[in-house]
């Protein structure tokens, strides 16, 4: 994998891209994997909300079902196609994509039948090269029938002229460059792979005699399995009625996880590489406050994902915490909507503030991020009007100044309001009495480290600092303009 150390594209115009962040779950040898993988998406539902879907395998059939919304709607106690579902072994998926293929034909898991069976397969991440992969595949006649890059590894698989199945993926992976986790289930063996460079997580788990693969330990609490270990980067398992068989898909480099899933995108509940999302959150606004503290009479986060932070930063300043602003659980997360306009209401629809609480003081309001601004007016505007005296915005990790093309959905240059303007400029723009983000080191110092290796920095921190571990192919942005972000 080659390094770019500056942003390979400057010419915004290039900067869009098909962009999924997911949830992946299997399980293998268990009466209720159908269930159990139900559970498990359900737990994983921050991760994807747009659609999900199961494949289950009853050691004669396989059966599938995906469609688009919550997993509770899909997958529920009352749906007849549960026990339609009913099998010992299955893998799930929750899609969170932004483009608008919301179309059922790439909802996943996919499935397949190749020359040595039925193959299923779910994918957590972004292809970098998947534009370039799937037109040679066209032009020597694979017919695609979704537009997900995912598709790409199905066709790697099928062309394969290796004899065994996970012979084969390797082979298709090999072709392949970018952030992934994959489950995959063949008849008679659930497969998991993760990135040579470890960018998405991929877990580990049991429950009784199962062996259980999932995107986040948050899905593993909610059945009552345990946590073997996390997937290494590089590595496949071959999970059959025998065990675990673990194979090496690439050399052993040092790792690269995305720093993005401690900021925001996992669960706090979740623990990732030995490490509490919670915690680290945590020690994230801790450092914050000591970067950047300032005298006010309350801390208030921005709810959910600013809460860990804020807490931090609170009990590291020595400020009363307080819950400012209530949220209404009922809404998903601002993000995952189609147009500015539906992002902006929906702003209000899930945040309110406690006026009686913030009238005549001073507060401090901690964020995770602020990616486009939306979040940051609003809730800086709604501050004001519920009487808040002055208003401090403190963001619990550096400017996104960077687009992701490793599955975590960040719009394009053009969109991220400090890609384009000065600390100053956003303070004015969101309307703020001051604005602070934490430093790169000081994320790093957050996380444990000394500090940030400049060679090979711990952690793909690219949206931060442009320092893409992946080269992001060309041909993959420009060909992937169907996204409307
Ligand atoms: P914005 O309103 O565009 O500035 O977005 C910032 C808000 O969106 C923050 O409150 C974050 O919690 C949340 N956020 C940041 N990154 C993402 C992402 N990749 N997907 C969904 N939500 C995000």
């Amino acid at each position: 994998m080659s390094k770019i150390s500056t942003h390979p594209f400057e010419d915004d115009t290039l900067d869009d891209k098909l962009s999924e962040e997911c949830a992946v779950f299997g399980v293998f040898g268990s009466s209720e994997a159908h269930l159990l993988t139900a559970l498990g998406l359900h737990a994983l539902q921050h991760r994807g909300q747009e659609a999900t879907g199961m494949v289950t395998f009853d050691g004669n059939q396989f059966h599938a079902k995906r469609g688009l919304g919550h997993v509770s709607e899909n997958f529920n106690a009352s749906s007849m196609q549960m026990d339609e579902l009913a099998g010992h072994a299955a893998i799930g998926h929750n899609r969170y994509s932004t483009t608008g293929q919301s179309e059922i034909r790439n909802i996943q898991p996919f499935l397949t039948e190749l020359a040595f069976g039925e193959f299923a397969i779910a994918h957590n991440g972004n292809l970098t090269n998947a534009e370039r992969v799937r037109r040679s595949l066209v032009d020597t006649g694979s017919l695609f029938q979704s537009t997900t890059d995912t598709e790409a590894i199905i066709h790697l698989v099928a062309r394969s002229r290796r004899s065994k199945p996970e012979e084969r993926i390797k082979e298709a992976l090999l072709q392949i460059e970018g952030a992934y986790a994959l489950v995959a289930l063949i008849d008679d063996m659930l497969i998991g792979v993760r990135d040579p460079l470890g960018v998405r997580p991929l877990i580990l788990g049991k429950i009784n005699h199962s062996y259980l693969l999932t995107s986040e330990t948050c899905a593993l609490d909610i059945i009552g399995a345990s946590y073997i270990r996390d997937i290494d980067p590089g590595e496949m398992v071959l999970i059959d009625q025998n065990g675990v068989t673990s194979l090496r898909i690439s050399e052993i480099v040092k790792s690269r996880f995305c720093i993005f899933e401690y900021i925001y995108f996992s669960r706090p509940d979740s623990v990732i590489e030995k490490k509490s999302v919670y915690n680290a959150r945590k020690m994230i606004g801790a450092e914050l406050a000591r970067e950047s503290d300032i005298s006010a009479d309350l801390v208030i986060p921005v709810p959910d994902s600013g809460v860990p932070a804020a807490l931090g930063y609170a009990q590291q300043s020595g400020i009363k915490f307080e819950f400012g602003i209530i949220r209404n659980h009922y809404v998903g997360r601002t993000f995952i909507q189609p147009s500015q306009d539906a992002r902006s209401s929906s702003v209000m629809m899930k945040h309110n503030a406690n006026s009686e609480i913030i009238s005549g003081k001073d507060i401090i309001l901690v964020d995770d991020s602020i990616v486009r601004g939306t979040t940051s007016r609003k809730i800086v505007k709604m501050m004001r009007e519920a009487g808040a005296k002055s208003v401090h915005m403190r963001i619990a990790s550096p400017p996104t100044i960077n687009p992701c093309f490793y599955g975590v959905d960040t719009p394009n240059k053009a969109n991220l309001i400090a890609a384009q303007h000065s600390l100053e400029e956003i303070r004015d723009e969101i309307e703020a009495d001051s604005l602070a983000f934490i430093s790169i080191d000081g994320l790093y110092r957050a996380m444990g480290e000394h500090s940030r290796d400049k060679d090979t920095p711990q952690y793909c921190d690219a949206c931060f600092t442009g320092d893409y571990p992946i080269a992001p192919s060309r041909n993959f942005i420009s060909g992937s303009k169907n996204n409307d972000r």
